[in-house]
């Protein structure tokens, strides 16, 4: 069955859509620990990061690294932090978290965002992603 990430690719599920290449997108975290927590996938189904071949692998972090540049413009921190956790959604996802102190990356947090505030996020780092 395919994945909550793969029906988000195929347009069946909405999200807030950051930005996106011919193998890869980046979209807004729906239970966002941070404003701008975003997540960055391969368009390809695979569970777990690891499991990914060396190219596609590399493709994602270059495009991580792509989103991240772009997020640290539209969302002032001193550091836009990584992490892979993978638990929930059986489809790899970096998470990308603008980071002002290391608390920020908690997973525990959440916070409340409007439906407008997201759409205008994600419009605002996507245009800011060279
Ligand atoms: P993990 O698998 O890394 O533990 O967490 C999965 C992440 O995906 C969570 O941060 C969760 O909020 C996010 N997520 C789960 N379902 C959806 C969804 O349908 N849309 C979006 N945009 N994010 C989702």
């Amino acid at each position: 069955m395919a994945t909550i990430f793969s029906k988000i690719v195929a347009g069946e599920i909405p999200c807030h859509r950051v930005f996106e290449t011919e193998h890869c997108l980046a979209f807004l975290d729906i239970n966002p620990i941070a404003r701008g927590h975003v997540l960055c996938i391969p368009k390809q189904e695979v569970d777990y990061i690891f499991d990914l071949d060396d190219e596609s692998l590399c493709e994602l972090q270059l495009f991580a690294k792509r989103v991240a540049r772009g997020l640290k413009k539209v969302c002032p921190c001193i550091k836009v932090a990584q992490a892979v956790i993978g638990v929930d959604v059986p489809h790899v996802h970096i998470h990308l978290v603008p980071l002002n102190k290391p608390s920020d990356l908690n997973f525990s947090n959440h916070l409340e965002i409007s439906s407008e505030e997201l759409s205008e996020l994600a419009r605002q780092i996507g245009a800011a992603i060279d």
